[in-house]
């Protein structure tokens, strides 16, 4: 059994499931850098506030190179090491066929395929070994269900089986380092990706 995360990062932290892991983890004892976009996001600063020098909000847009070589970056100046990486940021937009266009495509693999592989790149030599990487992907992604094919969620569909391939790939790699990498599927859940009528609660699917 592991032994629960002293330092667990987690990105797209400014809400949902993202927001709900930091929370989770900060019950738990650990510190917290929590990447958003923002990371001056009203939730963040209350979660700050809640758990005094227990957060550490920082700057991360996945599909920005310069900013993934900055959290490297500030990961060095601090002499962090990171047992839990959460690629938890993530996008979806439903398009029809007939609706299609490259630019979905291309940001939606941006976001939840591109971003991981490089996010987990570059902080690769914060980790050591018995670390963890969960990749937040979706049944979506499963190439056995293609679940809702009929539906307009194609480029997030594809994106999520591109990163469950990366999640292999990545676990074979690693394995000699004994970091351990993890696809999870949260299953349906209410936020602002999921809507109201999600049946699980974001504390239900953490
Ligand atoms: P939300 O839409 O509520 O939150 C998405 C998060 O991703 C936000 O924090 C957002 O930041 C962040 N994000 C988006 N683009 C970027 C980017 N370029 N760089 C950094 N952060 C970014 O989604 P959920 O919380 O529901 O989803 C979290 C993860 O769970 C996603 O990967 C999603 O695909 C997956 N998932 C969700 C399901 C659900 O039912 N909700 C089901 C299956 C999987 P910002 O606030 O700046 O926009």
């Amino acid at each position: 059994m592991r032994t629960p995360p002293q330092t667990v990062l987690v990105t797209g932290a400014s809400r949902g499931l993202g927001l709900g892991f930091v929370a989770h983890y900060l019950r738990q004892g650990a510190v917290v850098l929590a990447a958003a976009r923002d990371p001056h996001v009203p939730t963040l600063d209350q979660m700050s506030q809640r758990f005094p020098g227990r957060v550490i909000p920082t700057e991360l847009d996945v599909t920005s190179e310069r900013s993934i070589r900055d959290l490297g970056h500030f990961l060095a100046e601090r002499e962090t090491m990171v047992d839990l990486l959460i690629n938890n940021a993530g996008i979806s937009v439903d398009e029809e066929l007939g609706q299609w266009t490259a630019h979905t495509f291309a940001e939606t693999f941006h976001v939840n395929a591109i971003g991981p592989a490089v996010v987990t790149q570059v902080l690769l030599p914060y980790m050591r070994a018995d670390s963890l990487i969960v990749m937040i992907t979706s049944g979506m992604g499963s190439l056995e269900l293609a679940i809702n094919a009929e539906g307009g969620l194609d480029a997030y569909a594809m994106s999520r089986a591109a990163l469950n391939m990366l999640t292999r790939r990545l676990a074979v790699k690693l394995a000699p380092r004994q970091i351990s990498v993890i696809g999870v599927n949260p299953g349906w859940v209410r936020t602002d990706m999921g809507g109201a009528q999600a049946p699980l609660s974001v504390e239900q699917a953490i």
